[in-house]
């Protein structure tokens, strides 16, 4: 049985929206591979739609992914283990190295706060990882989850190791007010300037998946010159062009974090937050949840894969700021290369 349905909308998506602006070959900065029949672990901080879409995806499930979505294209990823509260680091990381000696795919380690600094050195450099994935959920739990700052889960110590290593740090912002967060910016700022060797990578674009989740802080961030930003699982081509306008394409990278991507769905605002529509059904009952809301009929049938979605909408931000062919290629694939060669 094929891993997932590519049906002819699919195949229309990619012929009419992105054969022909994708490059020949991909860089996914940003992909999660994790085991089979993990223990399911309750993760209350976090929204619950990604472990509907995927329970695994194994090394094999994302190279296939990568043959049925990108016909034309070569793939190469960056990966990590998923980063769900109460997982067991260890055996995260252990098989997550396995896939990495399997692919020949670089990697990162999943980190908790609590590891010492030596733990830490030596786990990243013992694994052949390039850096480490850090998420909020290992936060204090004392820490309500609207108050996480990034210093709770990325600690200072932490950036201390990786600055001399020259180590790639790939980090999942918190709070509510997502990217305009002004401690999230101060935050971000702080590790730029303290720690000008760290290798940060913004995913999701700080998570600002709608408009008003930008405020001023791509403006601010601007100033920078070290920090990338990854736009997997973002969805809005706005965005995306004022995250091209702030740091360039240069400073851009195509993530997908899949395999939650693998996902049929279109994103739309609603009141301040993005909704995902889904096919009604397809991944259980969601009615308990703010960010997904169902379609029926022909609207149903005409939703593709979210890594689409994604995809496109980056094609539109690149189009309205008039990218060049290299500056595209740039962005998926040559600027997450550079940082392995
Ligand atoms: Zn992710």
């Amino acid at each position: 049985m094929a891993l997932f349905e590519v049906r002819d909308v699919d195949r229309r998506f990619y012929d009419e929206k992105l054969r022909d602006f994708l490059p020949e070959k991909l860089f996914d900065i940003h992909a999660h591979v994790y085991a089979p029949h993990k223990k399911a672990v309750r993760d209350s901080r976090t929204v619950s739609w990604p472990k509907l879409v995927a329970g695994w995806n194994t090394p094999d499930d994302l190279l296939e992914t990568a043959r049925l979505m990108f016909p034309d294209q070569s793939y190469r990823a960056l990966m990590f283990g998923s980063p769900t509260d109460g997982a067991d680091l260890t055996d995260a990381n252990a098989y997550c190295k396995a896939a990495s000696e399997k692919t020949g795919f670089p990697a990162l380690l999943l980190a908790h706060p609590k590891m010492t600094p030596d733990a830490l050195r030596d786990a990243v450099i013992e694994g052949g990882f390039h850096g480490i994935k850090v998420y909020l959920t290992f936060a204090p739990p004392q820490i309500q989850p609207a108050d996480i700052r990034i210093f709770d889960f990325l600690t200072r110590k932490h950036l201390e190791v990786m600055d001399a290593l020259h180590g790639i740090v790939m980090l999942h912002i918190a709070r509510p007010l997502r990217l305009r967060d002004p401690y999230n910016v101060a935050d971000l700022l702080e590790i730029e300037r303290d720690f000008p060797h760290v290798r940060l990578i913004v995913a999701h674009i700080g998570r600002a998946y709608c408009r008003c989740d930008v405020g001023d802080a791509l403006e601010v961030l601007s100033e920078t010159k070290n920090m990338r930003f990854d736009f997997s699982a973002n969805t809005n081509a706005w965005v995306m062009e004022q995250a091209l306008r702030a740091v360039g394409p240069e400073r851009l990278l195509f993530g997908s974090d899949l395999p939650i991507t693998r996902m049929r769905m279109r994103r739309i605002e609603r009141d301040g937050h993005y909704v995902n529509l889904v096919p009604r059904g397809m991944y259980g009952d969601v009615s308990s949840d703010p960010n997904m809301d169902e379609l029926d009929g022909a609207e149903a049938e005409a939703l593709s894969f979210f890594l689409y979605e994604e995809l496109y909408a980056f094609r539109q931000a690149a189009e309205a700021l008039g990218l060049s062919r290299e500056d595209v290629r740039r962005v998926l694939y040559a600027n997450a290369n550079e940082m392995f060669t």
